[in-house]
């Protein structure tokens, strides 16, 4: 039975971002809590909450019973009309949102948000240009992914590059783009950024991750949002924070940039906001952005823009993040992960770094500790070289283990709600 549904998935689905080749998806029957079941009955442990989404664990009861009142209440009306639960959602997210953010376009994903705020910034502005950093995910279609550092060179721009961004040095810690170190510093990469808006005409915004997270959870020190936020207001460029995969309790705060008491004059946000079980992107942006719109043409919609079936999991799933208190607990067992991750590094020689924030960690593999010389790089994945990381990735599946890898780091972001004893494992 379950090679049936593998096989006819494989043959007549795409699998995502790979070669079609070789690809033997797992045929998962459960899932629950932070773990996830096969066909065959062998449990495995999500330490990567799936695609960094499934915050508040599987199935949580809330948000699914959420979902199934609303589909018998009004599963559909268009996003001409309005409907209580669009309201109330917006209502909802004033109290999480930094403040300020307080009118919110609704879309289906964390890829369509960025396509929007794009669109938004442009739009707004009167100006085309996006400035993004080489080392992003900010999504796949052809804006977002035009945006997106990971992998352009290899990827995108054989298939014909959308112009409109220019890209600048990312803020690495551990591999600085600049050679430098920080705090001598002074944070030149976000001096940099400035360099190249002064230099670059026409710029509408600055996209940021603010902790960059496909790309290894690349956080940054405590000077540099704030100067890039500095920056891109006095030069009257929009600073557009993707908290795609940063938001929801991830890093132990609502969002990111609460780290750093910086508030973007858009977020885009998708992934935890629903815990993953309905589809919603959501752009939130500035007054003065709403305000601009109420005399300009909005020029931008979808059939599923603010859909109520992706909307009805949103109110339960904040009501679930404070009953479980979970940004309170991501940071304290994320302390946790972070002691066993750094013990991990102690014992073995092709750990290079292991660094994170709340329950979103990164471990780098290195052929060579003191050259930091990675096991791999983005071009031998598009070659489809065999990745090292994606070794340990089916290693640690074998022993009921999922963990996400990229290139050469395998993410560690387990569901918020994980346990010691879970950890431990
Ligand atoms: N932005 C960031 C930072 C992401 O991590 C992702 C997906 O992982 C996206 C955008 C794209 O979101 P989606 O996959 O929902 O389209």
């Amino acid at each position: 039975m379950s090679d049936d549904i593998v096989e006819l998935t494989t043959k007549h689905t795409y699998g995502t971002w790979r070669a079609q080749r070789g690809w033997k998806p797992i045929h998962v029957t459960r899932a629950e809590g932070c773990a996830f079941w096969d066909a065959s009955g062998k449990r495995y442990l999500d330490l990567s909450s799936q695609l960094i989404c499934s915050n508040l664990g599987h199935q949580n009861e809330a948000v699914i019973e959420a979902i199934c009142a609303q589909a018998r209440q009004l599963a559909y009306i268009s996003p001409a009309h309005t409907c209580e639960v669009r309201a109330r959602v917006a209502q909802k997210l004033l109290e999480v949102m930094p403040k300020g953010l307080d009118k919110f376009f609704f879309a289906t994903s964390g890829t369509e948000a960025n396509e929007a705020a794009f669109k938004m910034a442009r739009l707004y502005t009167g100006k085309h240009k996006i400035i993004a950093r080489y080392t992003s995910y900010h999504g796949s279609t052809a804006g977002s992914v035009a945006a997106t550092g990971d992998f352009r060179r290899w990827f995108i721009e054989p298939a014909g590059k959308i112009p409109g961004v220019v890209f600048g040095p990312e803020v690495n810690c551990y591999r600085c783009p600049l050679g430098r170190s920080h705090p001598e510093c002074g944070v030149a990469c976000a001096d940099y950024l400035a360099y190249m808006i002064d230099h670059e005409e026409n710029v509408a915004a600055v996209i940021v991750e603010p902790v960059v997270g496909t790309n290894g959870v690349l956080i940054p020190p405590a000077d540099y949002l704030p100067k890039i936020a500095e920056v891109a207001r006095k030069r009257g460029v929009l600073l557009i924070a993707d908290e795609v995969m940063s938001g929801w309790g991830r890093t132990g705060k609502w969002f990111a940039v609460d780290h750093w008491g910086v508030v973007p004059d858009i977020l885009t946000t998708a992934k935890g906001v629903t815990n993953a079980a309905a589809p919603l992107g959501v752009v939130a942006t500035s007054r003065a952005i709403a305000d601009y719109f109420d005399d300009n043409m909005f020029a931008h919609g979808h059939t599923y823009e603010a859909h109520p079936l992706t909307l009805a999991p949103v109110i339960a799933a904040i009501d679930e993040y404070r009953r479980l208190d979970l940004l309170e607990r991501a940071t304290k067992m994320g302390d946790v992960v972070g002691a066993k991750l750094r013990a991990l590094k102690e014992k073995h020689p092709s750990i290079g770094d292991v660094r994170g924030i709340g329950l979103f960690w990164a471990v780098e593999l290195v052929k060579d500790r003191a050259t930091k010389e990675p096991f791999n790089v983005p071009q031998d994945k598009a070659a489809r070289r065999p990745l090292v990381v994606d070794a340990v990735v089916a290693e640690a599946a074998k022993r009921g283990v999922s963990v996400m890898g990229w290139v050469s780091h395998l993410l560690v972001a387990p569901p918020l709600i994980i346990s010691e004893a879970e950890i431990d494992e």
